[in-house]
């Protein structure tokens, strides 16, 4: 049998040998088109360029732009490279490439390598193909890809590989890149304007992003037994092991070593793609690890991130692995996560969210930290919709870290800070008052919390000393989306935050005073969003209620949110996105969620009859034929020898019975849903009407696992999944 096959061919299985070559820090970045590159194999001009439109977002002209695809053609083929590519992003929320040789005829007998301005700057691309929601109709299906200066291009194999974003011919952005650039964009011109209250010399901030990456390793044999896996990313049934993660032995535990020795391969491998991967350790659940990078710039932490899962998986092939990215893959252990942490720093070297040791740059991260709570209380449910998805869905809904209701933890002594400025006596924050809270409340940020080691794990939105950390970032996911929800809704808070101050200048008012009153407010204000307890408790569900917090389970539910009036002005007035985008935005994860959730339909009715129900017949009819032996040599007593057996041929009967009426029964609700006019209505009721059966028919099958002969058994089960 597969199982058993796969299981003899694990133990055979020995790490792979992984040379280290040379040291990492020599290794790091070789393969990629950056300013070290740029500056030895490019003109003056060309270098300057391409610099002007990273920091200023000026445009390349031809001639320059040619003389820069020949320097980078030149630079990728010594590196190895035939191939270029235009690298995107599309709304399926993984990359897109295609390949074009650098070759090309010159006549019959010869030819060149060839990469021109044109071809790097811009290509045509069929549009059709990928997710649009509806903007662009298969007769005008052009759309193309455009060059994007800000992250470096780099040869991953034989190819060269140029990061783009992705537009419709009508301009339309049809990627995660293009609306997170613009967020980025308007965060910028945001938090300097206010940043310059406090120091005249900022001239830009900057976002950056660390993305921790959770995953599991399975072994590829193994998964390969398991039709569920390979096709959903998750475990569609299995009943649980009996040990799972409840001895809390895996986390920070000594990582096996065939995962090792892919650790190690991989590790190599980000770094000259110039990925700064950092710190690796085993996760919580059984199989479970991590790999977190130092923190970068936004939209390069974002695309690193994406090239990042790309290897993880190529490399994982090397060492017989499969790598999931699923955020649930298996019931009754701990689901993967990415948290997003995000902080901002100004171009003057100072980190906006790091307290300082004097009063008057504590009062610039108060400014900073408490807008980004006014921010998160004013745009809750978009935070939540934009970590949104069928698989997501399984952890954010669930028992499980984080819950689906955002709030945000900031720890003891910043509440108290926040408290001790809400409670000021008068009116208005001056005199006496505002002596005392320089010096006492906000003088001592640092102190006060650098020794504090009280962190909770449960929220979804948690203040970790110098930077905030979005927990509820889906592991599969695309860390451009909620970053650009984040981005632009403390872009709005901040730009917010300065007109109220100016007028409060223009009214009369000393700048400090106008800060302190209008942030006085925004505490007050936002108060709502501060939570510090258990995030997964009923308790905190139902006082969220009454805060009028969001509490989205679903998908579907979460989702329209990105389509109200305050959402579309929002996007619109920040110039991040248009309603045509969120509509069609808002259509095409609708239409993932549709299709995710259908796929996994089909192969759970597909295993529940195929696998489940035949080895449960095979092993009824081992047990009726002994029964009929027993009643041979047993005559009339062999009911009372064979009870045991009788019971469960019964049981076995029962569970097929109900497994048969229940997969018939999810047929013909997805029959239905198919049916309905609108993917709003589709998938509501693939939420609502397809979904449940998921659980009876699992519950069933997972019975019969228990009964049934382990020797007969063909899928692979949970303790042999997660602990090879
Ligand atoms: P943990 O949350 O597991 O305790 P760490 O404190 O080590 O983790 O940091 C986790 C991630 O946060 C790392 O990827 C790190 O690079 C990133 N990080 C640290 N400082 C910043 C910052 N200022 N901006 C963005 N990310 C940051
Ligand atoms: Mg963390």
């Amino acid at each position: 049998m597969l199982r058993f096959n796969a299981l003899n061919s694990v133990q055979n299985k020995k790490p792979l040998q992984v040379a280290e070559n040379g040291k990492r820090s020599e290794l790091f970045a070789i393969n990629v088109f950056n300013e070290v590159a740029m500056r030895q194999l490019m003109t003056r001009d060309a270098f300057d360029a391409v610099m002007n439109a990273i920091e200023y977002g000026t445009k390349i002209d031809r001639r320059v732009a040619d003389q820069v695809a020949a320097a980078m053609r030149d630079w990728a083929i010594s590196k190895g490279a035939t191939h270029y590519t235009h690298w995107f992003q599309p709304l399926t929320g993984g990359t897109a490439e295609k390949h074009d040789a650098f070759f090309e005829p010159l006549t019959r007998d010869s030819a060149i390598e060839r990469f021109s301005g044109n071809q790097l700057v811009q290509q045509e691309s069929d549009a059709s193909s990928f997710p649009n929601g509806g903007i662009r109709n298969t007769f005008e299906a052009r759309g193309y890809t455009a060059w994007d200066p800000s992250s470096p291009p780099f040869v991953y194999g034989t190819v060269l590989c140029i990061p783009t974003i992705f537009i419709a011919y009508t301009g339309e952005a049809l990627d995660n890149k293009t609306p997170l650039l613009k967020a980025l964009s308007a965060i910028d011109q945001a938090a300097t304007e206010v940043a310059r209250y406090f120091d005249k010399n900022v001239s830009k901030v900057t976002c950056t992003l660390g993305c921790e990456q959770e995953y599991f390793l399975i072994d590829r044999t193994l998964a390969n037994t398991r039709p569920d896996l390979m096709i959903t990313g998750r475990t569609l049934l299995g009943h649980e092991a009996a040990k799972g993660q409840q001895l809390d032995d895996h986390y920070l535990g000594a990582i096996p070593s065939r995962v090792l020795a892919y650790m190690r391969d991989l590790e190599q491998e980000c770094l000259l793609l110039g990925i700064p991967v950092k710190t690796r350790h085993n996760e919580v659940a059984p199989n479970q690890f991590e790999l977190a990078p130092i923190f970068g710039e936004a939209n390069l932490a974002v695309d690193q991130n994406s090239l990042l899962m790309d290897v993880m998986r190529k490399v994982a092939e090397r060492h017989d692995f499969v790598v999931l990215f699923h955020e649930k893959p298996f019931a009754g252990v701990n689901g993967s996560g990415k948290h997003n942490n995000w902080s901002l720093v100004t171009d003057t070297g100072v980190n906006l969210f790091a307290p300082s040791k004097t009063p008057q740059k504590n009062l610039q991260f108060l400014t900073f930290f408490i807008c980004t709570i006014k921010a998160v209380h004013e745009y809750e449910s978009l935070l939540r919709a934009s970590v949104a998805s069928a698989t997501n869905d399984y952890r954010l809904g669930a028992n499980e870290a984080p819950p689906a209701i955002v709030s945000v933890f900031i720890g003891e002594q910043l509440n108290k800070v926040l408290d001790a400025l809400e409670n000021m006596s008068g009116e208005e924050v001056s005199g006496k008052d505002k002596t005392e809270l320089k010096l006492n409340v906000v003088g001592k940020i640092p102190d006060l919390f650098l020794d504090t080691t009280d962190r909770n794990r449960t929220s979804p939105f948690a203040f970790t000393g110098n930077k905030f950390e979005f927990r509820a970032v889906g592991s599969k996911a695309n860390c451009g989306k909620p970053m650009m929800v984040l981005n632009t809704i403390v872009a709005k808070q901040l730009n917010d935050f300065k007109k109220e101050v100016d007028s409060l200048i223009e009214g009369g008012m000393k700048k400090e005073d106008a800060i302190f009153r209008v942030l006085r407010a925004y505490v007050k204000s936002s108060k709502a969003i501060r939570f510090e307890g258990d995030g997964y408790s009923k308790a905190w569900e139902e006082e969220a209620a009454r805060r009028g917090l969001s509490n989205h389970k679903t998908t579907p539910e979460a989702l329209r949110e990105n389509i109200t009036d305050k959402a579309i002005a929002l996007f619109e007035g920040m110039g991040v996105l248009s309603k045509v985008e969120l509509i069609a935005r808002y259509e095409i994860a609708l239409e993932e969620y549709v299709k995710t959730v259908q796929i996994e339909s089909r192969v759970l009715g597909d295993i529940a009859r195929n696998h489940v129900v035949p080895t449960a017949v095979r092993y009824q009819n081992t047990l009726i034929e002994n029964v009929r032996g027993l009643k041979e040599i047993f005559g009339d007593a062999y009911q009372e020898v064979a009870s045991e057996q009788i019971e469960l041929i019964r049981h076995i009967s029962e569970h097929i019975k109900v497994i048969h009426s229940t997969v018939e029964a999810m047929i013909e609700a997805r029959k239905r849903a198919n049916h309905l006019p609108t993917f709003v209505e589709r998938a509501d009721a693939y939420c609502n009407e397809v979904k449940p059966f998921f659980d009876e028919i699992r519950y069933h099958c997972d019975k019969l696992e228990l009964m049934i002969d382990d020797e007969l058994w063909t899928l692979t089960k949970y303790r042999e999944l997660l602990f090879n």
